[in-house]
């Protein structure tokens, strides 16, 4: 096994390709501004499936690439480095592979474009294209021919991200997208140092070929980069680049992840013991299906916890500049999470239910999915009833699962709890909404009726499939599974289907004796949230159960920060886990994973040296953000800002911790238009009724009734009108 250089100390936003030690030529950009100006060449439209809904995608975001700026400047902005910083940080967190600066030269204006229009500087940003599935993999024939499309839509993607983000702070920019570009994307990717001319095209160092680009034109003035000397080609063949190169990902750690089958993803799950059911109880016939009402965000926006939490929810999402980018961009996929299905289509290529899972986790990761399971639909996992009062009918046999994930080194850079956690989230969203409307529009062309659940509008409860399709066993922080190999750090997007699939297992991974063991989100919560105390029964299923209530409140209202994901952060199991990593850390989770007889050692040594070592304190070379917070469309420096690190003296005993628990019959009836406040004081009652999972199982065995309290609150009463009302409000909230 080889040790490779640490990327603790690789600031965030050189990226993961060593690009700071490739060889510049001055000398060359005074050649390349001198190529006389290129034409206009619009590209065909796609012929296949596939194809046409990357392009619906990518045409979705450019939309909104360009827009007036706010109205007033950004705080904070007088250093050009520090403004590189936040500028390449933000494309490295949006997965860009490379990212340059330069200026733009009157000739990289392609014919026509209007002076008036034009801007000094051009951020160039670079997409590697996905994995190809294998010839004999269905996937291949669907994706054929599209490959170059869809690194369009991403580099779109993250094109209009940044420029929304360089509007919010009140400077004029423009994504210069595929399809409807102003500039030679080409020529200023040889300017900004990306790319080296090789005969009529243009190669990269570290990717040659197989990439595509995107410009952000703008006035916000940045430092340049310089042009790559020839010689910068010879690198990747370098034993250096192999062994990794100041802490980027090394040639090895790329190889290994090229050589596996592309229906796995790039975290080995092969190796992840498979169970027939997952490890905590569910207990099937008595989970009750709940309306989408009763989630606490949802019940935050209609004015059940308060008028102040109210107008926070509303400006939740836009409350620092980047989660504002993404907000419109999430938004204008939700009408397209449920394609017309093609009726008239021949189904017989789609019968073998192995092939079809392959091809589905193929394309998925093609797409940039971390992590797909595929799992049969209990009927639970349902909600009874959506937000406008209506009953939700379960339609699709199948779930394919995907997580993306948050992003190690954003986190190890941040609290948990402070400007950037929201947009942490939201990126999630963001990828997960465009991953599955694509596969999902892609399969309904194909005549199988499916539907995209994303965070916006889900009609699916996304943990129980995710227990199911295993992807993860649920821990001490609740209402959260987490995975093995990427921890709890992920947000998950879900797509429903009929298409036949073979289910994967659930797994076990030893996660309940760890967290039996260890209380390290619970200390670390903000606001007390997470259990110190057992297991209990929750509407069915066995649970260590958070207070939801506190939980949202603080996310929502959090003053000095943006939402929170203080558990996450700070959770002992979230690490990088590839072959680049620390040589002890890996061992130790190959052993977690597989050596449960070495837990009852492990476990406590593993909790205790996580404190030693002082993960979960923020690391500063990977913080890239600014501080910022969003006021009225206006970017301002805030009143303050969450500087925790971890606190091990902190502690509650579970006696005297009150949690509230909102059960299914204290839960807002489905079609409830006005606020229906909550009652913490009951909540804190109904906390004291909540079986052990060993009394559920036990009245099971009697024969017992199901407790009163599984039992949702009925709608209103006459449906009709009351419906109307219902939808007609979230129409006016929306
Ligand atoms: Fe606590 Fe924050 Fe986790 Fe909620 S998200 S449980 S407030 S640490
Ligand atoms: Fe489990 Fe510890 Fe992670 Fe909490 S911090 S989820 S208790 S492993």
């Amino acid at each position: 096994m080889f040790i490779y250089p640490s990327s603790k100390n690789r600031p965030y936003h050189f990226g993961l390709y060593p690009m700071e030690v490739l060889a510049r030529d001055d000398a060359l950009a005074a050649a390349e501004i001198a190529l006389p100006k290129a034409k206009r060449v619009a590209k065909p439209k796609p012929k296949t499936l596939y194809g046409t809904a990357v392009r619906r995608y990518r045409d979705l975001f450019a939309a909104l690439a360009q827009d007036r700026e706010a109205r007033a400047k950004a705080p904070l902005l007088d250093d050009l480095e520090r403004r590189l910083v936040d500028i390449k940080g933000l494309s490295c967190f949006l997965n860009a592979a490379q990212i340059g600066v330069c200026e733009i030269p009157e000739n990289a204006w392609l014919q026509g474009v209007k002076s008036k229009t034009r801007h000094s500087h051009a951020i160039v940003v670079l997409i590697e294209h996905g994995r190809l599935p294998e010839s004999d993999n269905l996937a291949s024939g669907w994706i054929e021919g599209a490959v170059d499309e869809t690194g369009d839509m991403r580099a779109t993607e993250i094109a209009v991200c940044i420029a929304r983000h360089i509007r919010f702070m009140g400077f004029k920019a423009r994504a210069d997208v595929p399809g409807s570009e102003q500039l030679e994307h080409e020529r200023l990717s040889v300017l900004a140092g990306l790319n080296v001319r090789q005969g009529d095209g243009l190669v990269n160092p570290f990717i040659e070929n197989g990439f595509s680009l995107a410009v952000i034109a703008t006035d916000y003035e940045l430092p340049v980069d310089r042009p790559l000397s020839p010689k910068a080609l010879s690198k990747k063949n370098s034993l250096h680049y192999w062994w990794g190169i100041k802490g980027a990902r090394s040639g090895a750690e790329w190889n290994r992840r090229d050589k596996r089958d592309t229906h796995l993803s790039a975290y080995p799950m092969e190796i992840v013991k498979r169970v027939d059911e997952p490890t905590t109880l569910i207990l099937e016939d008595e989970v009750p299906r709940v309306s989408k009402r009763a989630a606490f965000f949802e019940r935050a926006v209609r004015g059940d916890l308060g008028e102040k939490t109210k107008a926070k929810r509303l400006s939740f999402s836009t409350k620092h500049p980047v989660s504002a980018a993404m907000q419109n961009m999430i938004a204008s996929m939700v009408p397209h999470q449920e394609m017309p299905v093609e009726d008239k289509a021949d189904l017989s290529g789609l019968s073998d239910a192995e092939a079809n899972s392959k091809a589905v986790k193929s394309l998925s990761y093609f797409l940039g999915s971390d992590l797909t399971g595929i799992c049969e639909i209990p009927r639970y996992a349902w909600a009874s009833h959506n937000v406008d009062g209506s009953e939700i009918e379960p339609k699709h046999r199948y779930a394919i699962v995907m997580l993306i994930d948050q992003e190690f080194d954003t986190m190890e850079g941040a609290s948990g709890d402070d400007w950037i956690s929201g947009a942490q989230s939201m990126r999630g969203y963001l990828r997960g909404a465009e991953i599955a409307g694509i596969m999902g529009e892609t399969l309904a062309g194909m005549g199988m009726s499916s539907r995209t659940h994303t965070q916006m509008d889900s009609l699916v409860l996304h943990i129980p499939l995710l227990l199911w399709a295993g992807l993860g066993e649920l821990s001490r922080i609740g209402e959260l599974v987490l995975n093995p190999l990427v921890g709890p750090r992920f947000k998950s997007v879900v797509l429903t289907t009929d298409l036949p699939m073979v289910p994967d297992k659930p797994i076990d991974f030893g996660l309940q004796y760890f967290c039996d063991n260890c209380w390290k989100c619970a200390r670390e919560c903000p606001c007390d949230a997470i259990p110190w105390g057992d297991k209990v029964m929750f509407n069915g299923y066995e649970i260590w159960k958070p207070d939801v209530e506190r939980c949202a409140r603080y996310r929502l209202t959090n003053s000095k920060g943006s939402a929170c994901g203080r558990c996450m952060k700070t959770c002992p199991l979230n690490k990088v886990i590839d072959s680049d990593g620390p040589i002890f850390q890996r061992m130790a989770s190959y052993l977690g994973i597989k050596a449960f007889w070495l837990k009852p050692i492990m476990v406590p040594l593993a909790a205790w040296l996580d404190d030693v070592v002082g993960n979960g304190k923020r690391n500063p070379v990977k913080k890239w953000w600014f501080d910022h917070e969003m006021v009225d469309d206006v970017t301002v420096e805030p009143a303050g800002t969450n500087q925790r690190d971890i606190d091990p003296t902190h502690k509650i005993d579970p006696a005297k911790q009150k949690m509230a628990t909102y059960n299914a019959n204290m839960m807002p009836p489905p079609d409830h238009v006005e606020p229906y406040p909550v009652n913490r004081k009951e909540a804190l009652v109904a906390t004291t009724v909540l079986e052990t999972p060993a009394q559920a199982r036990a009245r099971k065995l009697r024969g017992g009734r199901v407790p009163i309290h599984y039992i949702p609150t009925k709608l209103m009463g006459k449906a009709g009108a009351k419906k109307e009302a219902v939808k007609q409000w979230y129409e006016d909230v929306k």
